[in-house]
């Protein structure tokens, strides 16, 4: 078996493999059960066939940034039992192609979209999506999300679409260098987290908190992420063509 892999499927499983056991060890040291951490693997710029080398690995769970890459690739790919997850920015005139394609779209931050995606997933066959709710942690002009401050009011405004359920919050930090920063942002984020879980949600129930990736999901699962996605750390640097 391993001697017909190629060089590049060889350094991706070896990749995988370092990335479980740096996960396995940030579990352990705060704690927690591996199971309750979802390992996503993120396959923007990455070629089916090497998507398909961690999903016959194991990886139950997929993340995509662009709608049309996503589509292009989705039948050359090994899904079976496999979650996928859209991550990146959506524009509101995409949200009718991804939706019934995904299982989760993990970039909502307007009322306007969630209105969209919404509408959209109630004339799916499951008539509802998943999503969470991009929250724009560090407070960067160029970053998507909504700010902490306006979070409360965008899932009161959410709350009255029927078609999603609203399963918990994203972000994507700062780029941070040391330890401690790191840290402290994620402590921010989950600290949020558990705020709001403590309001009441009609539709939806938070429970996820998707945080952390290539150079920082071990501080993440420290602080308490629930899904953590990797991209370079599995596949290498990204060749952007
Ligand atoms: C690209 C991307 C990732 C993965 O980034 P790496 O640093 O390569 O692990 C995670 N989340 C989002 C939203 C991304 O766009």
């Amino acid at each position: 078996m391993t001697a017909s892999l190629s060089v590049d499927e060889r350094r991706v499983l070896d990749n995988l493999k370092a990335v479980e056991e740096r996960l396995c060890a940030a579990c352990a040291a705060a704690g927690r059960h591996r199971e309750d951490v979802t390992l996503m693997a993120v396959t923007k710029t990455v070629a089916p066939e090497l998507v398909n080398v961690v999903l016959d690995a194991g990886v139950t769970c997929i993340g995509e940034n662009r709608v049309q890459e996503y589509l292009s690739k989705r039948d050359a790919l090994h899904l079976d039992g496999v979650k996928r997850h859209l991550i990146g920015h959506l524009q509101t005139n995409k949200v009718k192609r991804i939706v019934g394609e995904v299982d989760m779209i993990q970039s909502v931050d307007s009322v306007h979209l969630a209105k969209a995606i919404s509408d959209a997933a109630k004339l799916t066959e499951r008539g509802v999506m998943d999503v969470l709710v991009e929250v724009n942690i560090g407070g960067e002009e160029s970053k998507s999300g909504v700010t902490p401050d306006a979070l409360p009011e965008l899932l009161d405004e959410i709350r009255i679409f029927d078609g999603i359920r609203v399963r918990g919050l994203m972000t994507i930090p700062p780029i941070f260098h040391t330890e401690s920063e790191k840290r402290a942002i994620f402590s921010k984020m989950h600290k949020l987290f558990i705020d709001i879980q403590g309001k009441k949600v009609d539709n939806g129930s938070m429970e996820l908190l998707s945080m952390g990736m290539s150079s920082d999901f071990a501080e993440a699962v420290l602080e308490g992420s629930t899904l953590i996605r990797v991209g370079s750390a599995i596949f290498g640097e990204r060749q952007y063509k």
